[in-house]
């Protein structure tokens, strides 16, 4: 059903991993619940590293959510008076999911979509480049790099794998500023005692030799 006389339009919540997109997309649903406005929760199947059915923070924050294996599922789930679509792990659909969003905001819906802006290798990550183009509102979140503390725009792969996709949490990735983002570097991979050229960078930077730490 066409709710032309409501506005419908998109927000997009993006950044690297902790960046609090989950939080953040539970705390905005949550408000639409409070002005008692029906709202329904996606995320895509393949992410059920804490839960089957919740859309769930690292800091374990929680709401209701439906697994779905496509985008166009979510058109199909979404009853006629839901007002607020949430998404979660938006890079993890194809490129249809932008179709899918743009289609439930011509029908009138509040549409929040959260995800990873960039891959593990500070890549631009699937269909978020084009669900940022036709967002009415964009938020971009930062973490704090674990390793300096300053604001962390990447997410470090601490263990090898295959492929971009290895749906994993604090024990796979960690928060990275650009300067000490390693994207071709697995930690676990990496020889020990050897210092990575940002580290030996900034040892250099500060007089210290390498073999004295
Ligand atoms: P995202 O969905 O962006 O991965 P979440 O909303 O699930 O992030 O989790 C954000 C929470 O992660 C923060 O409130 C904090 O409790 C926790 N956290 C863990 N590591 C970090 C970090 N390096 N920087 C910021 N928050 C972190
Ligand atoms: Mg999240």
């Amino acid at each position: 059903m066409l709710h032309r006389s409501l506005p419908g339009f998109i927000e997009v919540i993006c950044g690297s991993m902790f960046s609090g997109k989950t939080e953040e997309l539970v705390r905005r649903v949550r408000r639409a619940q409070y002005g008692r406005q029906k709202v329904q929760v996606f995320k895509p199947a393949v992410d059920n590293r804490y839960s089957d059915d919740h859309v769930q923070s690292h800091d374990a924050n929680k709401i209701l959510s439906t697994p779905v294996k496509t985008a166009w599922e979510i058109v199909e789930r979404v009853d006629d008076n839901t007002r607020v679509v949430g998404i979660d792990e938006i890079q993890f659909f194809d490129d249809s999911i932008v179709e899918v969003c743009n289609k439930l905001a011509y029908r009138g819906i509040h549409v929040v979509a959260a995800g990873l802006d960039m891959d593990f290798q500070g890549q631009p990550f699937g269909p978020i480049p084009k669900l940022l183009a036709i967002a009415e509102h964009v938020t971009k979140l930062q973490a704090v790099c674990v390793v300096c503390g300053m604001p962390a725009t990447r997410s470090q792969r601490l263990v090898g794998g295959d492929g971009v996709v290895a749906v994993g949490a604090t024990e796979m990735y960690e928060a990275r500023c650009r300067f000490h983002h390693e994207p071709h570097v697995f930690q676990d991979q990496k020889p020990t005692g050897l210092k990575s050229k940002v580290q030996s960078k900034v040892l250099e930077a500060n007089g210290i030799s390498e073999a004295s730490v």
